[in-house]
């Protein structure tokens, strides 16, 4: 095996492989040898030897006999050729098997010889149309189809897999560590690629592909975790906190944190300490009180001498923010100011230079945070309020307002644990996973439009006991100004259904910032009982006395942004309702609605996203941050993923794992593979 390394090879080593092919297989990601080697089929024809009593018509199948009579060869047409011989299968059946314009397997078919042929039965003539002969008789296996294309054909990749795998089995050695593969009963890599591409029956592909999945997601898992830990090398900075001044806060909230509360704090403590670079995702369902998670990490940061600094999506949630922290630090040293894009000239400029000094220490804005201009002092601490709202490059523009600062990336709803694997892979996760004791459910239902009256009936009844609804008009996707007509025309309806006895307020994105903010401390101060708006209140408005959310149009929004609707109310003592309008055009529409009314808990309502509508929809086509798997699917094959997650965690987390004798392959393989990848760009 002259000549034969390791499976890095490019595939131009192989026979038959010219530049020109080489080139073709680019076009199916094919590189190297491993490449080729891991280029699977997605299915297989079922090429075992089958009794023709029970055929059925047209039926792709395999025989085997021994050939009973001399090929026939036929011509017609101008260059067509019909090629027929009969086979005996046993005793006392003969079948005659034709092949089209192949005359030269006339050789092939000497009388007496035992071959297996694959090909289309007609059950009338009891005849096959032959499609290929297997060589030996024995019929057995499976035929691998490949995804192909234009430029390179099924056969060709059949053919290049075949002899690949003659040349290079010698070299293929096992990546995943010995005991996982007997922990996890899984088949030795020579094997599973073999099974892969070459499988004896449909349980070996089975078996084969239950690896190929494994080796898949462990590979990706562990080089997630080899990222995570150089992130985690960097020098962060250690944010010695005061401990008794923290407690002290702690104790004055007007409420008991609860134990979930307690755990993701003692997480995030743990990591300010520490000298390393903390990169954390605080996920938690709706209502489960983030934000006061957040008031205390930054808190922490603030007493050891640093700044912290709080970005979130929308003004009007800035705003609230920044007024809820104000309060929550009325009685601490606490400097808190308010930066967006609405901030006046005149107050920006005598903001900047107090941010540069440090005598301004809790920053809270939107966007405008990680304008050029904004200098800041110290900045330890780096908040990302609704995360997934911000791009990549956003939240490393933050990140770089100070040296190397601990970011706290928040989430408005839970992510499925799918994507927390992968897209968030390289973050520590911390989740709160219970809602503070006393929240009453949410009552949820689905109308008709045309049952929208019998039902203001009854939200006036709840208005009446002194509590407060909103009402969430249409979306249009294409227009903002259809979707303010839509809101103000709606306004006008309930201004005539409610007024005098109740008062109509109205929200929509189109409205000045300062009258917005305007609208919504009306709202909060109980000014306006019912507040008609669009999605502008969509994320952490925080309203406690509001008990009715109203929408429209319900079917238009997807699952995760009906359940951070349905998160502004039952956020009080009182029960609450979310009433969803909808008479949807289609099941998938549908199957939105019922299962809104099926459950409250939002990490059900997440993974049931992410099946209705695929990873790329949830976090956006471009940026999915989904990795494309060849074998496994991150969805359907969660449980794998998770369990091939938990192994990388455990390899990369023993000391010098690289040296060990059990890692060896794997580690050269890694470093093998990423030296390629990043020749490659
Ligand atoms: P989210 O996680 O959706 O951002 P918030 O942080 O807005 O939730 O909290 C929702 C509400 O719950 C707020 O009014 C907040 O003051 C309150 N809250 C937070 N923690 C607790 C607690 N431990 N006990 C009672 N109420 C709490
Ligand atoms: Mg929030």
């Amino acid at each position: 095996m002259l000549g034969v390394t390791s499976l890095s090879d490019p595939v131009s080593e192989l026979a038959g492989v010219g530049p020109k092919r080489a080139q073709a297989l680019r076009s199916l990601a094919i590189e190297n040898v491993n490449d080729l080697l891991t280029y699977f089929p997605f299915r297989y024809e079922d090429l075992q030897a089958k009794d023709p009593t029970e055929l059925t018509d047209q039926a792709k199948v395999t025989l085997k006999g021994t050939v009973a009579a001399a090929p026939v060869i036929s011509r017609f047409g101008r260059r067509k050729t019909r090629l027929t011989f009969r086979l005996l299968l046993d005793e006392h059946t003969i079948i005659p098997v034709t092949f089209f314009n192949q005359p030269w397997l006339k050789d092939k078919l000497e009388v007496g010889k035992e071959l297996a042929v694959y090909g289309r039965f007609d059950a009338k003539r009891q005849s096959l149309s032959g499609m290929k002969i297997i060589a030996g008789a024995d019929g057995g296996g499976m035929g691998s189809i490949y995804p192909a294309n234009k430029e390179v054909r099924q056969g060709t990749i059949q053919k290049l897999v075949e002899s690949a795998f003659e040349t290079y089995a010698p070299v293929i050695v096992d990546l995943i560590p010995e005991p996982l593969r007997d922990e996890y009963r899984l088949l030795h890599r020579r094997e599973m690629i073999h099974d892969m591409h070459f499988p004896a029956s449909d349980r070996a592909a089975q078996a084969a592909r239950r690896t190929a999945k494994f080796e898949e997601f462990y590979l990706f898992e562990v080089r997630l975790q080899v990222v995570k830990q150089q992130d985690h090398t960097l020098h962060g900075q250690a944010l010695t906190y005061d401990l008794p001044r923290l407690k002290d806060f702690i104790a004055a909230l007007p409420y008991e944190l609860t134990a979930a509360q307690k755990r993701v704090v003692n997480e995030i403590c743990y990591d300010l300490k520490r000298p390393i670079h903390m990169n954390r995702l605080l996920q938690g369902d709706v209502g489960s009180g983030k934000t006061v998670v957040a008031a205390i990490a930054m808190y922490a940061a603030i007493t050891a001498g640093a700044q912290a600094a709080l970005m979130a999506p929308t003004e009007i949630l800035a705003e609230q923010h920044a007024n809820n922290l104000a309060k929550l630090f009325a009685d601490f040293p606490v400097n808190v100011a308010l930066l967006t894009g609405a901030t006046k000239p005149a107050a920006r400029k005598t903001l900047l230079p107090q941010i540069a000094k440090g005598t301004v220490n809790l920053i809270v804005g939107t966007h405008a945070l990680i304008q050029p201009e904004v200098d800041y002092a110290d900045l330890g601490l780096a908040v990302i309020d609704e995360q997934h709202r911000f791009g990549v490059n956003q939240r490393q523009a933050l990140r770089e307002k100070g040296q190397q600062p601990d970011v706290l990336a928040m989430t408005a709803t839970p992510i499925p644990r799918t994507l927390a694997i992968t897209a968030y892979g390289e973050m520590d996760v911390s989740v709160i996973n219970e809602l503070p004791a006393g929240r009453q459910p949410i009552k949820t239902s689905w109308i008709r439009s045309n049952q929208v009256d019998s039902t203001l009936r009854e939200v006036k009844a709840e208005l009446s006991s002194g509590s407060q609804a909103y009402v969430v008009t249409p979306l249009i996707e294409e227009s903002e100004a259809v979707d303010m007509k839509n809101a103000e025309a709606i306004y006008e309806r309930f201004k005539e259904q409610f007024e005098p006895t109740y008062r109509v307020g109205l929200l929509h994105g189109r409205m000045k910032n300062d009258e917005k903010n305007a609208v919504m401390d009306a709202f909060k101060n109980n000014e306006f009982q019912v507040l008609v708006a669009t999605t502008v209140i969509e994320v952490g408005v925080d309203v406690p006395n509001a008990t009715v959310m109203m929408i429209y149009d319900a079917d238009h929004f997807g699952l995760a942004q009906l359940h951070q609707l349905r998160g502004r109310v039952g956020r009080g003592k009182k029960a609450s309702a979310c009433i969803l309008i909808a008479d949807p055009k289609n099941e998938l529409a549908v199957e939105r609605m019922t299962t809104m009314t099926s459950t409250n808990d939002g990490f059900v309502l997440s993974q049931k996203d992410l099946e209705l509508r695929g990873p790329g929809d949830i976090l956006g086509k471009k940026q999915s941050g989904v990795p494309d798997f060849k074998v496994g699917d991150p969805v359907a094959d969660l449980n794998i993923l998770s369990v091939a997650q938990q192994a990388a965690k455990e390899t990369v987390a023993s000391p010098n794992w690289a040296d060990k004798d059990a890692n060896l392959a794997l580690a050269a393989f890694l470093s093998t593979t990423a030296h390629q990848n990043t020749t490659m760009d």
